[in-house]
């Protein structure tokens, strides 16, 4: 079963288990609307747990929002350090560009000065 919205909004829950049809073409063998069955899921679920079952349940979801929270910061962390190498690699790359037209330049003085030199002789 799987969760899917329906309505002109996509306000409205429906659970539906597509799983026939995806493998064989068949239609769906299941589809009921959410909002009339999650109270009694929920109530039956409640029942069926103990405390110390809703206890864990709630840590878990607690560590799951910590660890997210970790890798949501760790994300950010490498966002940050990428976004200074590509700043670092363009002010290295601007240094090292004039150089490369003066090294040009004077390739270029050299070469003429050789050719005045050979004209001469
Ligand atoms: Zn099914």
């Amino acid at each position: 079963m799987s969760l899917h919205y329906s309505g002109p909004k996509g306000d409205y829950p429906v659970y539906l288990c597509a799983a026939d049809q995806g493998e064989s073409g068949s239609p769906r063998c299941q589809q009921v609307r959410a909002l009339s069955v999650d109270r009694h899921i929920e109530q039956a679920l409640l029942g069926a747990l103990t405390p110390e079952q809703i206890t864990m349940a709630v840590e878990a979801v607690g560590e799951l929002e910590s660890q997210t929270k970790l890798l949501d910061q760790q994300w950010r962390l490498k966002c940050e350090r990428a976004r200074y190498d590509v700043e670092r690699a363009r002010r290295q790359y601007d240094e090292v560009e004039p150089l490369c037209t003066f090294g040009k330049n004077v390739e270029l003085s050299h070469l003429s000065e050789m050719r005045t030199r050979a004209r001469g002789s």
